[in-house]
C-alpha cells in the first residue's frame, strides 16, 4: 500500500493510495491520473445528465409525450429513461416478424401485430405519468412493453362492453368498493378469486401494501398478489374478508368481489385463519406440531410432550402419543389436518385392538399363591386320610 501523487487530466492535482504488486504500481498510478479528478468527474456527470436531460425533455416535446410527475431530481431522470425505453420498445417491435401472441394475467392470449404494438406504447405513455413508472423499470424495457400491451387490450375489450353495460358494472364495482373511516391511503385495492381459486391482490406498487400482503402470506405472481387457498388456509371467502377487514383498518379503500365479502369483512363475521396445525409428517412417521412465527410458551409446552423432539421448523411427536397431543391441541387451539386426524383415528383403533387382546387373553392356569396353598394343605390332608387307613 502506498499513495501516489499525481496530476489529473483536469488539471487538478490529487493522491491515490495504491496496491497490489509492486511492479504495476506506476502503471495503476497513470492510470488513475490520466482520468478526471473525483469532483470534476462528478460534475461532469451531472453534466452530462443535464444535458440528456435537456435532449430529452426537447424529443419529449417534439412527440408530445405528458409531462411527467413526481419530485424535480425524479422528472428530471425519468424524462430521459422514458426516451430510451421508448427507443428501446420501438427497437423490439421492430425486431419482430410481423405480430406476437400477447398473455394477459388470467392466462388467456391475444394476437397483436407491429402496428397495435406500437399504438400500445403511444397508450402506455399517455397512461403512465408518474416519473416513478418509468424510474423503477429502467432496466425492464421487455416487461414494460409486455404490460403496455396488456393494457392496450384491456381498453380494446372495454371499449367492446356497451356503455350501458358498462355503466351497470361501475355501478356494481362501486357497490363492492368500501372505504375506510378515515383513508389515508389513495386509489383501491381490488379483490379477486383467480381461475384457479386463489385470492388475488392488486394495488399500486406501495411499500406497505407490500409488507402487508408478505405478511398476510401472498405472493407476487407477475401481475397480482396471490395467495394459494387450501386446506391450511380455510375458504377463500373467509381470507378475502379478513385481508379486506385488515386493509380496510389501515386506510385502504377495499373492492371486493362478492357482496357476501363485502358484509363479512365489515361485520367481521369470518373464521380467521389459523396458524396452528397438528400434521402428519409421513416421512418420520410422526405428528408435527406447527406454528407461525417465534413463540416461546407454545415451544416449552409442546416439548413437554413424550417424546417431543424439535425437528424441520416443527415440534414432533411420536404418533403413540396421540392422547397427549389431542390434550396440548385443545389447549393451544391447535387444529388438526384431515390426514394427522385420520393418522390419529388409526392409532386410536390400534391402540383398542391392544386392549381387546389382553382381555380376550386372560392366563388361567396360571394359579394364585392361595390355591397353591390350597391345594398342598388338601393334598396333605389325603396322606393324611392314607396314614389313618394305613394305621
Ligand atoms: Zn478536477
Amino acid at each position: 500500500m502506498a499513495w501516489y501523487y499525481g496530476t489529473y487530466s483536469c488539471g487538478h492535482e490529487g493522491r491515490v493510495n495504491i496496491i497490489g504488486p509492486t511492479k504495476d504500481r506506476q502503471w495503476k498510478a497513470d492510470r488513475h491520473f490520466g482520468r478526471m479528478c473525483p469532483e470534476c468527474y462528478e460534475k461532469w456527470k451531472e453534466e452530462e445528465r443535464d444535458r440528456k436531460s435537456l435532449e430529452a425533455s426537447e424529443k419529449s416535446k417534439e412527440m408530445e409525450l405528458p409531462e411527467l410527475a413526481g419530485t424535480e431530481k425524479q422528472v428530471k431522470w425519468a424524462v430521459t429513461l422514458r426516451i430510451s425505453a421508448i427507443e428501446s420498445m420501438l427497437k423490439m417491435i421492430d425486431r419482430i416478424k410481423d405480430s406476437v401472441m400477447v398473455e394477459y394475467g388470467d392466462g388467456s392470449r391475444e394476437r397483436m401485430d407491429k402496428a397495435e404494438l406500437a399504438e400500445a406504447v403511444d397508450y402506455g405513455c399517455m397512461a403512465h405519468t408518474d416519473a416513478r413508472f418509468w424510474i423503477d423499470r429502467r432496466s425492464e424495457m421487455h416487461e414494460t412493453l409486455v404490460i403496455f400491451a396488456r393494457e392496450y387490450l384491456k381498453k380494446k375489450r372495454d371499449e367492446e362492453i356497451p356503455a350501458d353495460v358498462m355503466e351497470e358494472m361501475l355501478d356494481e364495482d362501486s357497490r363492492l368498493t368500501v372505504a375506510p373511516e378515515n383513508p389515508s391511503k389513495a386509489g383501491i385495492v381490488r379483490l379477486s378469486e383467480s381461475n384457479s381459486g386463489s385470492l388475488e391482490a392488486r394495488y399500486v406498487r406501495d411499500d406497505d401494501f407490500l409488507g402487508f400482503m408478505k405478511e398476510k402470506g401472498f405472493r407476487w405472481n407477475g401481475s397480482a398478489w396471490g395467495k394459494a387457498i387450501d386446506e391450511f388456509t380455510g375458504a377463500i371467502d373467509d381470507r378475502a374478508a379478513e385481508i379486506g377487514n385488515a386493509l380496510l383498518a389501515n386506510g385502504y379503500t377495499v373492492m371486493f368481489y362478492s357482496d357476501r365479502t363485502r358484509q363479512m369483512a365489515i361485520s367481521g363475521c369470518f373464521e380467521e385463519e389459523s396458524g396452528r396445525w397438528i400434521k402428519w409428517n409421513a416421512k418420520r412417521q410422526m405428528f408435527a406440531i406447527c406454528w407461525d412465527g417465534y413463540n416461546d410458551t407454545l415451544y416449552q409446552a409442546a416439548r413437554k410432550l413424550p417424546g417431543a423432539a424439535w425437528r424441520d421448523g416443527c415440534m414432533m411427536v411420536p404418533a403413540e402419543f396421540y392422547r397427549e397431543l389431542d390434550d396440548f391441541a385443545e389447549t393451544m387451539g391447535f387444529r388438526y389436518s384431515k390426514r394427522a386426524r385420520m393418522e390419529e383415528k388409526r392409532k386410536a383403533d390400534e391402540t383398542n385392538g391392544y386392549r381387546k387382546a389382553d382381555v380376550r387373553e386372560p392366563d388361567r392356569k396360571k394359579q394364585t399363591d392361595e390355591e397353591r396353598l390350597r391345594k398342598v394343605l388338601e393334598s396333605s390332608r389325603t396322606i393324611i386320610e392314607d396314614l389313618k387307613d394305613e394305621a
